[in-house]
């Protein structure tokens, strides 16, 4: 008999269930520690963060908008920018990347994507380049790393930082270190942003981010802004916020932060068994495979329905009781918060592959025999005619 279970996109309650009895005596440990805000449970959080990054700093944070947010909100506190400030950023991309950019008084100046990989096309670089850039803030879009030779280059020719978003990709490595000698997604630049939302790789029970950075002094800012702006006890430097990571929440993250090898493992042979299976599938496109294993960790397995069929081939995969979906419909420079600064006509290639892209299950709790079955139907409603 053929099993005909419903296959849900992502089932974060059977994600965590793995890991119930670990979580549940970091969470006894916490509420008997009687310190609910800092103190030891983010500190060894911090350290587990600079052990996998390379980065000499960690800082917990409240999520990953603000790890974005606080980190250029510091540079900008620091003087090394100033509003009106250009950051070349990936068009297409999550919105929180460009309003952090915007929250600092910066200008995000969006570059279009390559659609093999989907991240930010580096040929493009140049192009974006004014006397007001700054920074690049390549993001590594679905757990793919966004780093090469053109961009190292880029950045090391014009001064620039590089701020990551490295929100999907926790543990990917690039196979050429960062200008700091970090191999690790989020430590190859100046600074990298992560987030711990419960449906990232490695998720908290709840809101939770960090930033990881190279820079001493980036690192002090960000941490002052994070508590009010303050470097000590009622010494408030900057008109700072409050943006500190809970202590049940770094708990959280430690039991599961042990286990990433595994958990990104399962989403590359996920990944690979797609690849496989839907090899030579009439109207579906694959992702690129990366040259190296170690630069993807598949935050998502994204394919593209060409050709005005997506919404239909989503359609017909959910009454067979199989759940996908798209990150993402509509990208940042066409929200009705940017409208009037982007027409539509600017990044079309982005505003193509809005419509094009089609996330399938990947994630811890998905099983193999669920790929197989996912790629079966896809290969089988998208080579249907019209
Ligand atoms: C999730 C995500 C963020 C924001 O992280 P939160 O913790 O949800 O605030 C930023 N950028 C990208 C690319 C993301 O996927």
């Amino acid at each position: 008999m053929t099993n005909t279970a419903n296959i849900s996109f992502l089932d974060l309650g059977l994600a965590n269930a793995a890991y119930a009895d670990e979580l549940k005596a970091a969470a006894c440990r916490v509420i008997d520690s009687g310190r609910y805000v800092g103190g030891a449970e983010v500190e060894a959080l911090e350290s587990d963060l600079r052990a996998l990054t390379g980065a000499p700093f960690a800082v917990g944070v409240s999520n990953g908008l603000d790890a974005l947010r606080l980190i250029m909100r510091a540079y900008v506190e620091m003087g090394v920018m100033k509003p009106g400030d250009e950051v070349i950023v990936p068009a297409n991309t999550y919105i929180a990347t460009f309003l952090a950019i915007d929250d600092a008084g910066l200008v995000p100046v969006p570059v279009e994507p390559d659609p093999a990989t989907f991240n930010l096309d580096t040929r493009r670089l140049s192009v974006a380049l004014t006397p007001r850039t700054r920074a690049v803030l390549p993001v590594h879009l679905y757990g793919r790393i966004c780093w090469d030779g053109r961009l190292a280059e880029f950045v090391r020719q014009n001064g620039l930082k590089v701020i990551e978003d490295a929100a999907q990709s926790i543990g990917a490595r690039s196979t050429a270190p960062g200008p700091h000698g970090s191999c690790c997604a989020a430590a190859l630049g100046d600074a990298g942003a992560l987030s711990f939302y419960p449906t990232k790789n490695i998720g908290a029970l709840g809101d939770a981010g960090a930033v990881v950075t190279h820079d001493e002094q980036l690192a002090a800012a960000v941490r002052a802004l994070a508590n009010y702006g303050a470097d000590r006890r009622y010494h408030n430097i900057y008109r700072g916020f409050n943006c500190r990571l809970d202590p049940i929440q770094a708990a959280m993250l430690r039991v599961k932060l042990a286990h990433i090898d595994s958990e990104n493992e399962g989403r590359r042979r996920r990944a690979a068994l797609y690849d496989g299976l839907l090899d030579g599938a009439a109207g579906v496109v694959r992702p690129a495979m990366p040259a190296d294993a170690a630069g993807h960790v598949w935050h998502q397995y994204v394919v593209r329905i060409p050709g005005g069929r997506r919404d239909a081939v989503q359609g017909m995969l959910r009454e067979q009781g199989i759940m996908t979906d798209i990150h993402y419909a509509v990208p940042p420079h066409l929200q009705p918060c940017y409208e009037g600064r982007w027409s539509s006509a600017d990044l079309p290639l982005t505003a193509r592959l809005a419509g094009e892209v089609l996330s399938l299950p990947v994630g811890t709790g998905t099983t193999d025999d669920e790929v197989a079955r996912v790629a079966r139907a896809l290969a089988d409603v998208a080579s249907r005619g019209g």
